[in-house]
């Protein structure tokens, strides 16, 4: 049998062993880990809403109406007038004709990708998607052409010498990076090219564009441009989901074929209403975004003075990046020791040599809170020029 144990430990060896903490208490700024009192800049709650009172109370004031659990599959008896209240809802926000809600990301992308393309298709994948995606491209079993991160360029040149159904998929905003995809670029090329193109817009829903429509609304893409948008409702949103938005005929196309959708139970449809809820915190919610754009701007430039090297977003995820895995699970850990918790993410998460300390900021962090974070960075420098930090 295979030495699972010493896999562990060679891991472990690697710096790349991973553990959990376990959290009490709501998520928010001030986060009660193992026990202890840390601030927070690694969630994706970017405006605060997941423990906000207004969606609460939605779900609050929803059990009693219409129960707790979904009791079924959406095709059998699953879904409810509150499932299809927020598809409504999510479809015009985003200006979309239809949208689907899946019960989270992970299965949305699993399931729009191999139902969309299959065996003899190509689908084109940014290097740095997200592992959701990448584990839908292999679910489907379609030819997978990885194509370098945001070079619309060298896509454009293997989408030219590929014949058949093709499929472009990419994030909006990259997870990792925080960056944003060339998607007018993208749309173009697909457009010349005869291929299909897919947006996951987990990190730009609720954050980027008016109202926080998003990344693809923020170009002005319609869906002729971007035929399938892929949203997420645990980040900004704050309550948990996906959905994805598009023309009527690929919808129901997913109703049919997407087995993430079809092969699981319908997600607690109260939280459907807390989730409709958030949208209306998304919608009236300028006064966070320029908020979080404030936090934003005053960490880029006060930690490049700081000297740490920061990536090219003007997102919410503002990483770190240090390369080495246990120099980054140094300065997570001494970070800590300072009250502040940002975790280290490590391959495969992020590529080989790319370890970064991912830096998440929120509406609710106040300039206070960004004030420890400073800080705390500003105290633990000297970890930066050490090439032989703990193993
Ligand atoms: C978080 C994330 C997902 C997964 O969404 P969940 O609802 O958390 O399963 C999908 N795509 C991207 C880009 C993400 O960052």
């Amino acid at each position: 049998m295979r030495d699972f144990a010493s896999e562990l430990e060679q891991r472990k060896q690697a710096g790349l062993y991973r553990t959990r903490r376990q959290i009490s208490g709501p998520q928010q700024p001030v986060l009660i880990a193992d026990g202890k009192r840390l601030l927070s800049f690694c969630s994706n709650d970017y405006l605060g809403l997941a423990n906000h009172p207004s969606n609460i109370e939605a779900l609050r004031n929803a059990l009693p109406e219409i129960g707790l659990g979904g009791a079924a599959s959406h095709l059998v008896c699953g879904h409810h007038d509150a499932h299809h209240l927020l598809e409504e809802r999510l479809a015009a926000f985003t200006g979309r004709s239809s949208a689907l809600f899946f019960s989270t990301g992970y299965m949305a992308n699993m399931g729009v990708i191999s139902a969309l393309a299959g065996r003899g298709d190509t689908i084109f994948s940014d290097r740095l998607n997200h592992a959701s995606i990448i584990d839908g491209c292999v679910l489907s079993r379609a030819k997978v052409r990885r194509y370098a991160h945001g070079d619309v360029s060298s896509l454009a040149a293997i989408l030219a010498e590929t014949s058949g159904h093709k499929l472009v998929v990419t994030d909006g905003v990259f997870s990792m990076d925080g960056d944003v995809a060339p998607l007018k670029e993208l749309a173009q090329v697909c457009r010349d090219h005869g291929a299909l193109l897919v947006v996951d817009d987990a990190h730009g829903f609720g954050i980027l564009g008016p109202h926080g429509r998003g990344s693809v609304a923020e170009l002005g893409l319609s869906e002729e441009d971007v035929p399938i948008l892929i949203g997420t409702l645990g980040k900004a949103a704050g309550t948990s989901g996906a959905f994805v938005a598009g023309p009527a005929v690929l919808m129901d196309y997913l109703v049919q074929k997407a087995r993430t959708y079809i092969y699981t139970t319908a997600m607690p449809p109260a939280l459907a209403l807390a989730t409709c809820a958030s949208l209306d915190l998304i919608e009236h919610g300028d006064e966070r975004r320029t908020h979080l754009q404030s936090l934003i701007e005053r960490f880029r430039q006060e930690a490049t003075v700081l000297g740490y090297e920061l990536m090219p977003s003007r997102t919410p995820v503002q990483p770190i990046m240090i390369r080495g895995n246990r120099e980054a699970l140094a300065l997570s850990q001494a970070l800590e020791e300072c009250g502040v918790l940002v975790t280290a993410i490590r391959p495969p998460t992020v590529p080989e040599g790319g370890a970064r300390l991912r830096v998440t900021l929120s509406a609710a962090h106040s300039h206070g809170d960004l004030n420890c974070l400073m800080q705390a960075l500003s105290d633990c420098r000297h970890l930066l020029h050490r090439k032989d930090v703990v193993s």
